[in-house]
Order: C-alpha cells, then structure tokens, then sequence
C-alpha cells in the first residue's frame, strides 16, 4: 500500500491538488510552507489508512499495551522521519526535486514540536519511535504545551527566551479529537456517604474541572504498516465562559474553571534536572494522568469485564517522578468510581505501574508541599496518607524500632509528598537508564529500598533511535554504511558490526573522512547564516551541545578553550592543530549561573575569533537554539564528542550515543553510558579522563575537597581563572563573571562540580586528541570503529528489554492487504 501512493506521479497530483483546494494556488505562487502543508496533507491521507488499520488490529487482537506516560516528548519534526519511515523519502524529495523544490527547504518549514527540554524528552520520543518499528501497541501520553520549549536567541552575547509559538500555523499531524474527552477535577472537599448497604464511599465536592482533549500524534513504524499514537492533552473549559453564568449564580466558578483551563497547558516549564515546585505544575501533572488512565481504563472496559485482568493489558511506565501520581489517581478510580476493595485496587495498581529513574540530584528530586497537594487534589491526597500508613507499618514491622528507617523511607515526611519514594512502593519495576547510574542507584540514593525490594530493581541503558539519527540526519554516511553492510541496520543495528572489516581499508576511510567533510561543510554554511562566522571546514569540529548544567560542566570546557589561548599567545609556534570549538545549549530562564556561562562563551569566542596573530588556530562558535532539527546536522559533523560531565552524575546521556553513531569520537568521563561505550569501542578509540564516580562520590561524603589548592599550585589554573575577573574576556564590566569566579573558588561549595580536580587530565585527554587527529588514517580507523561499535545503542535494543523484562507485551503484525 504504501509503494503506490508514493508513486511520483500520484504524489505530484496530490499535492498540487491540495495546494488548489487549501489556498487556490499552483507551484508557482505558492509559499514554501504553503508547499509544506500541501505536502503534509497528502502524507496524512496514507497515514489516516495504515492508523486505522493498526487501531482496528489492536482492537481484535487486544495486544497488551504500555501507556509511557511522559511530561515531555521532545519530537523533533516529523515530515522527514515519517517520510523516512514510510519508505517514501526518496520518491518525494525526487517528485520535488522534479518540481524545482528542494526537500530541505521544505522539511524547514515545520516547526520544531519541542514539548520538552533535553535528554529526558528526546529518549520518551526515541522509544516511541521504536515501539512503533518492533511491532508493539504503545500510546505515548503526554501534554499539549501550547508553548514548547522556548527558543533561544543570543544577543549581545546573552541568552534571550523568545516564546515557541510552535501551533501558529497549525500542526499538519496532529487529530484533535473532542469526543473523546475527559473531565479532571482540581480541589474542594471530599465527603463520605454511606449507600444503602452500609458501604462507605468518598465523594469529591465544590471542585473546579475542566476538559481533556485528546490531541492524536501519529507514531510511524518503520516499514510495517504499524501507526502508534501519542496522545497530548489539551485543557478546555467546561463551557464557554458567558454572561449568563452571572445569572445563575455560579459565576465564580465559571470565571475559576475558565481561567484553569486557559493556563494549564500554556506553557512547559524549562528546567532540565531540577524541579521548579510550582503548583501549576502539579496541576499539570495531575492532569494528563489523570486523563491517560480514564482513557486507559475505559479502553480496557470496553472489552474486559474483569478490572483484575488489567495487568495482563495494561502497564503505565512513568517517565521520572513527574507523572507519579498516576499511582493515587489509579487506586482513586479503581476504589471510588469503581467500588473495588483496597487490597484488590492496590493488587492491580501494583502490577500495572513501573517507574524509570532519571537522576540522583538531590535539587530534581521531586517534594510537594502537602498543604499544596491535600488542597489542589484532596481526595488523592487521603489515599497517598492510606498508602504511606500501610508502608509505614510494614517497614517498622521489617525494621522493628528503626525510626531512621522511616524518616529515610516514608512516602510522607516533614511536611512532604516524596514523589520517587511513592513511585518505589507502588511500582513493581524500577530502572536506572545506564548500568553505572542503576549501580549508583542500589548501593548509595536508593540503598534502604533495594534493600527491602531487590526484584524490583532493574538497569535499562537507554539508546536512541538510528532511523532519525544516522537515516534521516546522515544521509550521506546512511548511504555509505548502506553501501559496505546492507540496510538491515535500520532495524537491527548491531550488524553495524560488519563494519569493523572496514576500519583498516585506506580506501574506506577516506571514503569516511570524505563524507565527513561533507557534513562539516553543510554545517559551516548553517554556522554562516546563522551565526555570521566562518569556519574552517578542515579544522578538528570539537562539539558539546547539550542543555546547560553545572554538572555538564561547559564552563571546564571554555575555561580549556581560554588556557590554549593563553598557550598561543606565549608560544605562537606551538604545535597546535586547527580547532573548532562549537557549542549549543539552552539554560533554563531562572539559572543564573548557566546564563553567565552562555554569555562567557560568547564573549571568550568574541576575543579569540577576532584576534588575528593566532592564525585562526582556534574559534569558538556557540550556536543558538540547539533543538533537535540542528542537532541531527550538528552530530553529523563533528569529529570530537564532548562528553565531560562530572562523574556519577550524568545519569547516562544519549547524546553521546548519537555522536558515536556518526563516527565522532568521544572525549568523556567514566560517567553515565559513556562506561558502556568504552566497554564496546575500546580504550583505543575513545579518550577518557577525569576521577572516577567512586572518587566523586568518596570526597563528596568526606567533604575534603578544596580547589583552592588547584588555583595555588598551578601557574596556568590561577592565570586562566584569573582572567575571569581582569576584564580579559569582559573589558567594560570586570565584574561580569565575578560569580563564576567565586563558583569555583569561595562560595560555599566551591567548585561543586570538580571542574579544577580534572582540569589537568582534561588538557592533557585533549592534547592527544589533537595529536590523534594530525594522524589520519589513525583517527579515520577508530571514527569508524565508534560507528561499528555503535549498535548496542539503539533505543530498539532498550525498548526489547524493557518488553522482556518489565512490560511483556505482545507482539502485533499489520496485515497491509486489507486496508
Ligand atoms: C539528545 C538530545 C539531548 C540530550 O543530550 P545529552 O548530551 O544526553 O544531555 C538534548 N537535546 C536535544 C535536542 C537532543 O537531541
């Protein structure tokens, strides 16, 4: 089905049918986003066939269904990756091509859907993607943020937060779809009755609500006729808010409800590890799980009659604590609105919940208020008091007369809600998401829970998906792997394995180094429109984009850049070779510290890119708005990954996962995955520095480390840190970075982040690789050796694992003869 409809000719029609009926136009007076909408819209049409193929097979076969519930799904665009998936992308960027269009510039229409922040949103999108590609019924759940992340533009050196209006022009794949609304209520009282059998039940009173809408994404699978959906909510109020209402007397609850629905889904909050404690967003939260479960559970009704058996349909994967009170809100609806005993809602409650570990900094770990919660949700509040009342007793009854114990592990303690430890009792799988971040979990954060409930704890190293970034962001070196191993990688990539016969061949690896030159141009001219700098296309491209975070410690990273400055300066001849030194990072709007860091950047690149006696040796690019659709070009040309966060407490990354699919080659701690991608590529092929995550976490207990003993010792620690404060990098304002400079040496947990402890193996890691580099058919070898090796990182491998051993859902063939 999908061969024919993609047919050249049949797609032209199309689309110039769809550009007459949307806009009266032809190609020649049509927009490029007019274009792209027309495109879409004939995209949608062999969609809307193979998604409800897929949906009535779900409904006769009743596969078992994982629900990943997800505050953020960091998508990325979707044309180019359902192109991809629909083995059409070809055939349409030739029908275009035949019509004078470039398919880049039409991908460039679509706006970036960015509903989350970083890492944690792009792995809920990954694994979305493979779910879909192995044949498994899944429903991402999520919200419809009216703003997605913001985007970034840097002026003056400063980040600047402009608002995502990402739905101005409509979203083309997106369903909304009202009839399947639900109503969530937010606060009053809860009163108890009894019925006419004497039994007790809880009523919730004098609440506010609002709607639910569903808002259906479609998730194409790879080649298999198989559709999955995310479904983002979006809050309407209950009625239009009128005159009226003034009338009957509800007025203030009409304004109330009217105004609940309006900033509920507005905005996504932009914090990367690290909570915001707002009551919105637990308003947020509550929300979409609440939504996501009346759907679940009214799914499962229709063609179960015996709620008992929801374990073997259902599983709810809470992505990180955010959406955990899916486990009161499940017991609410399985005790209240369907009259089950506790220990028989509890019973399926426990065996439907599973919850996936993200960090183990204490400021992300997520506390509320319990004035907050008993206010805004008074009736999930008395059963989260119920469960810790029960979990309370059956520690004391493990632990008799241990109250530390209690204070360590109760759900509610000093005033709070512990969401994680909620998430530990009711769920029956936790997972750390890399092998040492799972270790840490078990022996130090969350040692008093495995202790009592070892079975529970599993590791599941995440992975991205290969299909966005070698297929669609890497065309060329896609087409290369293609060429030497066939195209099975796109669903299986650990036969990237072949590719190791290659890493020897001369011809091979020019072949490579070609393709990554290639990139690094297409990136060069993206750097020059946007940024206004040129760049050496032959230089080292030495990148770090991620978000910006103390512990990702970009400021180790510029302070280097400023120490081989100083380096040229003093010795003009020094055998240093070309470097580009990129970066890309958003800071989250109320993180001062991360801001300074931007502007530093910005002004060390303003110093050194305009400073003509080092020859252009070095250049410092920082590029704006890193989001998904530049960060697939951005992996594609870079030689070196920087991945230098302090250990233990990047919990694994992916993006250095996605650098090492594109043959950059990692420079990184023994931190998160990083561990992992050493075990498979090998000490020869990547460059590790930097303490340990037992060192980390052994000064950190004795609190013994000072880095004020670095900045005395030695000459060129004390000069660069030195040139944070003399108006070396900020000549109208010495002061500017004054608190970075006390960050490191005075405050009171200087240099929390080890930054001055590693400096030294920091320089000397990156003064091999600048040597590694100047030998050619050395660094060509182990780039593509990084590739080889790449394969145990896809997100479909993870997916597998998490079906295997946390959510055993069943496998589902598309029969595509029918539809
Ligand atoms: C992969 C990805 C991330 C996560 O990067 P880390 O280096 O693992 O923090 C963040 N943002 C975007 C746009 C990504 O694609």
């Amino acid at each position: 089905m999908r061969d024919n409809v993609f047919n050249k000719k049949v797609f032209i029609k199309s689309v110039k049918e769809n550009l007459m009926t949307q806009y009266r136009k032809d190609l020649s007076t049509a927009s490029n986003q007019e274009i792209f909408q027309a495109v879409c819209i004939s995209v949608k049409d062999v969609i809307m066939d193979e998604w409800l193929a897929t949906q009535q097979t779900f409904a006769r076969e009743q596969p078992k269904t994982v629900y990943y519930l997800s505050m953020e799904f960091l998508m990325g665009r979707a044309l180019g990756n359902i192109l991809l998936n629909l083995s059409a992308y070809d055939e349409v960027a030739e029908a275009l091509q035949e019509l004078g269009l470039d398919i880049n510039a039409i991908e460039d229409e679509e706006p970036d859907p960015a509903l989350g922040n970083g890492g944690l949103g792009r792995l809920a999108a990954c694994f979305l993607d493979s779910l879909a590609t192995l044949g498994y019924a899944a429903c991402g759940c999520g919200i419809r943020y009216r703003y997605g992340m913001f985007k970034q533009q840097i002026i003056d050196g400063f980040q600047i937060e402009v608002p995502d209006n990402w739905l101005e022009h409509g979203y083309p794949f997106e369903l909304r779809r009202p009839e399947y609304r639900y109503e969530v209520k937010f606060g009053g009282h809860v009163e108890q009755e009894v019925d006419e059998n004497g039994k007790l039940s809880f009523v919730q009173k004098d609440y506010r609500s609002v709607w639910a809408i569903p808002h259906d994404m479609p998730i194409v699978g790879y080649k298999n006729n198989l559709i999955d959906t995310l479904i983002i909510w979006d809050a309407e109020a209950k009625e239009v808010f009128s005159l009226d209402s003034f009338d009957k007397g509800d007025y203030q609850k009409a304004v109330e409800e009217e105004m609940l629905a309006r900033n509920l889904v507005d905005v996504l909050y932009p914090n990367d590890n690290h909570v915001a404690g707002k009551e919105l967003r637990l308003k947020q939260q509550y929300f979409f799980v609440s939504a996501s479960i009346q759907r679940a559970i009214e799914r499962f009704k229709q063609k179960n009659d015996n709620l008992m058996d929801m374990p073997k349909k259902i599983v709810f994967q809470m992505n990180d604590t955010h959406p955990t009170v899916a486990v009161a809100e499940l017991m609410r609806i399985l005790l209240d609105d369907e009259h089950l005993e506790w220990d028989e809602a509890w019973e399926i409650t426990t065996h439907c919940v599973a919850y996936t570990n993200h960090t183990i900094m204490a400021e992300a770990l997520e506390k509320w208020p319990i004035e907050i919660f008993e206010r805004l949700l008074p009736r999930v509040y008395q059963i989260i008091d119920e469960i810790n009342r029960r979990f309370v007793l059956e520690v004391q009854a493990r632990y008799p007369g241990n109250d530390e114990k209690i204070r360590k592990m109760a759900i509610l303690y000093d005033g709070q809600v512990r969401m994680a430890h909620l998430a530990i009792v009711a769920g029956y799988s936790i997972n750390g998401v890399a092998k040492l971040h799972t270790e840490i979990l078990k022996k130090q954060e969350l040692r008093d829970f495995y202790e009592m409930f070892p079975d529970k704890f599993n590791n599941k190293t995440n992975g991205i998906t290969q299909r966005r970034f070698l297929g669609h962001g890497n065309r060329l070196l896609a087409k290369w792997v293609t060429d030497k191993v066939g195209d099975k990688w796109y669903t299986d990539l650990s036969v990237l394995k072949e590719l190791t016969d290659y890493a020897d061949n001369p011809k091979a690896q020019e072949e490579f180094m070609e393709i990554k030159h290639k990139n690094k141009v297409r990136l060069a001219k993206y750097i020059k429109e946007h940024n206004g700098i040129d760049v050496d296309t032959n230089s080292i491209f030495d990148v770090q984009v991620k978000r910006l975070h103390e512990y990702k410690r970009q400021l180790l990273n510029i302070l280097h850049v400023m120490y081989l400055y100083n380096v040229i300066k003093e010795n003009p001849d020094v055998d240093i070779y070309p470097r580009t030194f990129i970066f890309g990072a958003k800071a989250a709007a109320g993180y001062e510290t991360a801001k300074k860091t931007i502007k530093l950047i910005n002004n060390v690149a303003e110093v050194i890119n305009n400073d003509s006696s080092i020859n252009g040796k070095i250049k410092v690019v920082f590029i704006e708005d890193y989001k998904v659709s530049n960060a697939e070009m951005i992996f594609a040309a870079a030689d070196v990954s920087e991945q230098i966060s302090t250990a233990s407490k990047e919990a694994s990354g992916t993006g250095n996962m996605k650098f090492m699919l594109n043959g950059a080659i990692t420079l990184g701690t023994l931190d998160g995955a990083n561990v992992e991608m050493y075990d498979e590529v090998g000490a020869d092929n990547i460059f590790i520095f930097g303490m340990s995550a037992d060192e980390v976490i052994e000064h950190e207990k004795r609190h013994d480390y000072n880095p004020i003993d670095y900045y005395n010792n030695d000459p060129q620690i004390k000069k660069v840190l030195n040139q944070l404060i003399d108006g070396t990098y900020s000549a109208n304002d010495r002061e500017l970075f004054r608190t970075l400079y006390n960050a490191l040496l005075h405050d009171k947990e200087a240099d929390k982040y080890f930054i001055l402890a590693d400096f030294r193996s920091y320089a000397k890691a990156q003064q091999k690789v600048n040597r590694y580099y100047q030998d050619k058919n050395s660094w060509a070898k182990s780039a593509i050796l990084n590739v080889a090796n790449a394969g145990k990182f896809s997100s479909d491998r993870t997916i597998q694992e998490y079906v295997d051993d946390i959510w055993h859902l069943d496998k589902v063939k598309i029969d595509n003869t029918g539809a």
